[in-house]
């Protein structure tokens, strides 16, 4: 083909895709990534959200002089959201700015130990050497074990779909099945780490990253242990004006580059006719598009956005991940041991993840999660007081007495805290408002009020996340938390990134 017929296929094929139509169901963080993407190739794309606000979970509030980010707290892998600006050829800085935390995380134990979790590996090792019962070399070979496997297994499980028969005949694929005992996909995380730690509170501390996908470190797969190495290697970021700035930045780009919002307009049906799609439903009204995008959660995207066509139930009956229970306090004091990021573990680990995934209920004594913004922003709370986003890991919602277990649990949270700090936490409490597993369905259409979608509490569980498109209609593609490759937000994204390319690349065959 000569380069000026080459040139007028090019030409022909973005005029083809500006009247190409995207409708995206829904302005979560991976419908936004996926929307970008999208329009910055040349098609025409238009997001429509039941809410009055872009982000989904991604969200914030202010009351009492207080603002608080109302879900993601952890901010990891920034560049996965650079690449959005530099797609687009926006000049990040001017939209979203952020800075790298040289402490991850305090932890607090039951039995006294306080541990600061440095960012820098060696440091880190070091610190936790003087801490538990550990040799600084230990640390350091486990963290580079399990960037192994993250090197092996990303570009498979995490970059591109893997439900695409290209995927698995690539180099890297081979490379990991080559190397899939040194993946340790046949142990649970928890007996992973009983192997390479003597001391239970590292154990512990290893264990806690499992819920980072909301599933138990005694069911989920060993491989699970690549994800602290992620965040000692990529480091952990704190947006400035907050996590919410990651919504409003792309909501802003996705503006500025012409992809148009329909706030407060809940799609009720995807339309297909003969196992094609049509447009959506919203109200009375039809509006026609050449493809669909589910940011929605994939439960109810087949239950209630496509009731005609057959579900895949082996799918939708994923065990979900874990849900939340947050208490937003407002606290009258500061706090100079406590940093962004603070756990306070409890003393029983297992049954605190058997009461979540088998009793459907909170422990007891449940690890408790403080964040701090205003640690980083001092406007998130006025002087001399701090705003604290309070979390225990919770089961789903199936029905359970949630006021109940909500008084339940804030009693023993506040003994607990109370305790360790030394202080009375109920005279400190100016301000609360609570969210349960309920509301964040409610809030968000995910089912049961679930964080991540399914949980990845088997070792195919990576297998049983929907694919990223349709196999039986076509036009009609997913993205977001509850399908491949998972929840979170650099999962999100690279979802939006996944679902964009197979649509390109569909649309050019
Ligand atoms: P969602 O955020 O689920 O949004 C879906 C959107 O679709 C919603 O806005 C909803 O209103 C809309 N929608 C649904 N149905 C319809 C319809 N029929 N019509 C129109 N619109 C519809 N991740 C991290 O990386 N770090 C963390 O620290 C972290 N902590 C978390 C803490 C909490 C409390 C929560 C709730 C989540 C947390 N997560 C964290 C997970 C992270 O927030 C999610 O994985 C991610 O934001 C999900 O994005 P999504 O694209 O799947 O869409």
């Amino acid at each position: 083909m000569k380069l000026f017929d080459l040139i007028l296929k090019f030409d022909i094929s973005l005029q083809d895709m500006k009247n190409y139509k995207i409708i995206i169901v829904g302005s979560g963080i991976a419908g936004m990534a996926a929307a970008i993407r999208l329009k910055s190739v040349g098609y025409n794309v238009e997001i429509f959200e039941a809410n009055s606000y872009a982000g989904g979970k991604l969200t914030a509030f202010k009351s009492n002089d207080y603002r608080f980010d109302m879900g993601p707290s952890l901010f990891t892998m920034p560049n996965l959201i650079e690449d959005l600006f530099e797609i687009t050829n926006k000049p990040i800085e001017n939209y979203f700015t952020y800075k790298r935390k040289s402490i991850i995380c305090n932890y607090f134990y039951e039995d006294g130990t306080k541990f600061s979790a440095p960012a820098d590996i060696r440091e880190f090792a070091k610190k936790a050497s003087n801490t538990f019962d550990v040799e600084e070399k230990t640390i350091l070979n486990y963290l580079y074990k399990c960037q192994k496997k993250y090197d092996l297994t990303s570009s498979l499980f995490l970059e591109n779909s893997l439900h695409k028969i290209s995927t698995y005949l690539s180099k890297d694929t081979l490379k990991a099945l080559l190397n899939l005992t040194k993946l340790d996909i046949n142990k649970n995380l928890s007996d992973y780490n009983s192997t390479i730690f003597r001391d239970p509170r590292l154990v512990q501390f290893y264990n806690r990253f499992a819920t980072y996908n909301g599933s138990s470190p005694y069911h989920t797969p060993g491989i699970m242990s690549m994800i602290p190495s992620l965040e000692q290697s990529f480091g952990t970021y704190f947006p400035e004006g907050g996590m919410h700035q990651i919504t409003k930045s792309l909501e802003k780009l996705a503006k500025d580059i012409g992809i148009q919002f329909h706030f407060n307009t809940k799609v009720d049906e995807i339309i297909t006719k003969r196992s094609k799609v049509l447009g959506i439903m919203t109200g009375k009204s039809f509006i026609q598009s050449d493809i669909v995008i589910s940011n929605a959660d994939i439960v109810p995207t087949y239950t209630k956005l496509l009731p005609k066509e057959k579900a895949p139930k082996k799918i939708l009956s994923q065990e979900r991940s874990s849900s939340a229970l947050i208490f937003y306090w407002g606290i009258t004091k500061t706090f100079p041991d406590l940093d962004l990021h603070n756990i306070f573990f409890s003393a029983d680990y297992k049954n605190e993840f058997k009461r979540i995934f088998q009793d459907q209920l909170i422990s007891d004594d449940p690890t408790v999660y403080i964040n701090i913004s205003s640690k980083e922003e001092s406007t998130d709370a006025p002087e001399g007081c701090e705003n604290w986003f309070t979390m225990v890991n919770a089961p789903t919602n199936n029905g359970q007495d949630w006021d109940a277990i909500i008084i339940k649990t804030r009693t023993n949270i506040i003994k607990k805290l109370s305790r360790v700090l030394k202080v009375d936490l109920n005279q400190l409490i100016n301000f609360e408002y609570v969210l349960d597993p309920r509301d964040i369905e409610k809030n968000t259409q995910s089912y049961q009020g679930s964080l991540y979608g399914a949980a990845s509490n088997s070792k195919f569980s990576a297998f049983l996340r929907h694919p990223n498109f349709s196999s039986s209609i076509s036009n009609l593609y997913f993205c977001g938390g509850s399908v491949h490759p998972g929840g979170g937000i650099p999962l999100c994204l690279w979802s939006g990134k996944i679902t964009a390319d197979i649509i390109h690349k569909n649309s050019k065959l």
